[in-house]
C-alpha cells in the first residue's frame, strides 16, 4: 500500500470533479478513513500530507491518538453512544454524527472549548442508517440554540446502498439543499457551511454535488495493514 501514490490519483480525480462542477478544489477537504487500518498506516497518511484523519470507534481513535496525538485534525464520523462521549472529547475536531439532543446535551456538558458538529441527516431513508430525516433536522438544528459548546458547522450524509448513480447523486443533491436552507437561516451558532458525503465508492459523485468533505478509507489508506 502506498497512501501517496492512492492520494495523488485521489487528488486529481478532485480536481476534475471540481472542473466539471465548476468548483474550487481547495473547498474539498480529503478525511482519510482509517478504521479498518494500524496506526503506522495513518503515520503513512500524515506523512504523504493528509491531514484530516477519520475514526467511526473510540477504541480505534484513542489507540492512534496515543501516538499521532494532535498531528492529524481528528474527525470522529461514526454513531456516538452518550456514554463514549467523554472518551473523545477535546481529542477531537469535528464530530459528524450528532443526530439527537441527548448527544447535544453530553457534548455541551463535557467540551472545553467550542465543538464543530455536522448534523447527521439520512436522507435516503433506509432503516439501517443513522440520523434524521431531513425535516426534523432543520427542527433539530434550531433546538440547539442553547448549547453554547456546540456549532454546526454543517450536515453529513451516507448515501444508499446502490450502484445506481442516479439514487446516489439525488441523495447528495437534497443534502446540499437541506444545508442551503439551513444557511438561510443565518444561526450564529449554526454557519452549516460543510457538506460531509462521499466515500470511497462515490466520492466524485459528491464533489459534484457540493462536498467540502469526503471520507475516504478502502480508496485512500486501503482496508488492512
Ligand atoms: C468507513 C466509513 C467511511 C469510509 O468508507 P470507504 O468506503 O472505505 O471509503 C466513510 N464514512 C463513514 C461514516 C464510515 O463509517
Amino acid at each position: 500500500m502506498r497512501v501517496a501514490v492512492n492520494f495523488e490519483q485521489i487528488k486529481q480525480q478532485i480536481i476534475n470533479a471540481c472542473l466539471r462542477a465548476k468548483r474550487n478544489p481547495e473547498e474539498v477537504k480529503v478525511i482519510a478513513v482509517t478504521k479498518y487500518v494500524s496506526t503506522d498506516r495513518a503515520s503513512e497518511a500524515l506523512d504523504a500530507g493528509i491531514i484530516n484523519l477519520g475514526e467511526n470507534r473510540d477504541e480505534g481513535l484513542l489507540q492512534k491518538w496515543e501516538v499521532l496525538k494532535d498531528k492529524p485534525t481528528w474527525h470522529y464520523i461514526g454513531s456516538l453512544q452518550t456514554r463514549k462521549v467523554k472518551n473523545i472529547i477535546n481529542k477531537v475536531e469535528y464530530i459528524h454524527s450528532l443526530d439527537r439532543i441527548s448527544l447535544a446535551e453530553e457534548i455541551n456538558k463535557r467540551a472545553e472549548q467550542k465543538v464543530k458538529c455536522l448534523v447527521q441527516v439520512n436522507v435516503s431513508g433506509e432503516e439501517s442508517k443513522h440520523g434524521l430525516s431531513s425535516e426534523e433536522a432543520v427542527i433539530f438544528i434550531e433546538s440547539l440554540h442553547k448549547f453554547e459548546k456546540i456549532r454546526v458547522e454543517g450536515l453529513m450524509t451516507m448515501a444508499p446502498l446502490t450502484n445506481d448513480e442516479k439514487q446516489i447523486r439525488e441523495c447528495f443533491r437534497k443534502l446540499r439543499e437541506l444545508r442551503d436552507q439551513v444557511q438561510a437561516l443565518e444561526l450564529d451558532y449554526a454557519p452549516c457551511t460543510e457538506l460531509s458525503m462521499g466515500m470511497s465508492n462515490d466520492y466524485v459523485i459528491a464533489i459534484e454535488e457540493g462536498a467540502t468533505m469526503v471520507r475516504i478509507g478502502t480508496a485512500l489508506v486501503g482496508e488492512d495493514g
